[in-house]
């Protein structure tokens, strides 16, 4: 089974998926952390990520970069948002999204554009949504959690920003697919979130006779 979960910065659609694929015992790809691997590497070389050169330049980042603590920075993050519009930077990531979700026995998969364009065929598609102040609360708590020094306001502010690059984006915008499930975690904590998420998904399996 493949679980698509999209949607915005901090709304809560990371740990729903992780939820998910422990729920499930299904692998779980944040593809995030691809986009902002990109980012990274190119801030890294000194280059310009609003260069599709030099964020295709980029796409060939060392793996070890997965596990870099610094792509969770608001750095890597603004920096993913503005490579990831490129359509040659989206294209040199597909392959590898696909066959994390066609392999055998099925994945979860959280970015932006899993339910429309990574995997238009999966089972079951969340669109996770929460206030933009809610979400930029959230994100100040985590990075001020692990030890970063910043502004609620700024965090709103970049929050906004991102919304507005990855929804006005003409190459694979954020937007939900025409069967997503939406889910808005405002009101929301955690378990009860995720709680909603399996009843949404377990609502697709009874349609799908799974
Ligand atoms: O999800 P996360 O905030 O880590 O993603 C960082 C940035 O990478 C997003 O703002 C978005 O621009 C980009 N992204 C994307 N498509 C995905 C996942 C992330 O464009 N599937």
């Amino acid at each position: 089974m493949i679980i698509a979960v999209d949607g915005p910065a901090a709304s809560g659609k990371g740990t729903i998926a992780k939820a998910l694929a422990r729920h499930y015992w299904l692998p779980h790809l944040d593809t995030g952390l691809l986009y902002r691997a990109v980012g990274l590497a190119v801030l890294r070389a000194g280059g310009d990520p609003a260069s599709a050169a030099d964020a295709y330049g980029a796409c060939g980042f060392d793996e070890a970069m997965l596990a870099d603590p610094a792509l969770k920075s608001e750095a890597a993050g603004r920096a993913a948002s503005i490579a990831s519009a490129h359509p040659i930077v989206r294209a040199a990531l597909l392959e590898r999204q696909r066959a994390f979700a066609q392999q055998p026995g099925g994945a979860v998969l959280d970015g932006r554009d899993i339910g429309t364009v990574i995997a238009p065929d999966a089972r079951a598609k969340l669109f996770v949504t929460a206030a933009p102040e809610i979400r930029a609360r959230r994100r100040h708590a985590e990075l001020v959690g692990s030890g970063m020094e910043v502004r609620y306001e700024h965090v709103l502010t970049d929050i906004l920003a991102r919304d507005e690059r990855d929804t006005a984006r003409a190459a694979a915008p954020l937007r939900a697919a025409d069967d997503a499930l939406r889910l808005d975690t405002s009101e929301m904590g955690i378990e009860q979130a995720v709680d909603a998420a399996i009843a949404l998904v377990e609502g697709r399996r009874v349609l799908a006779n799974d």
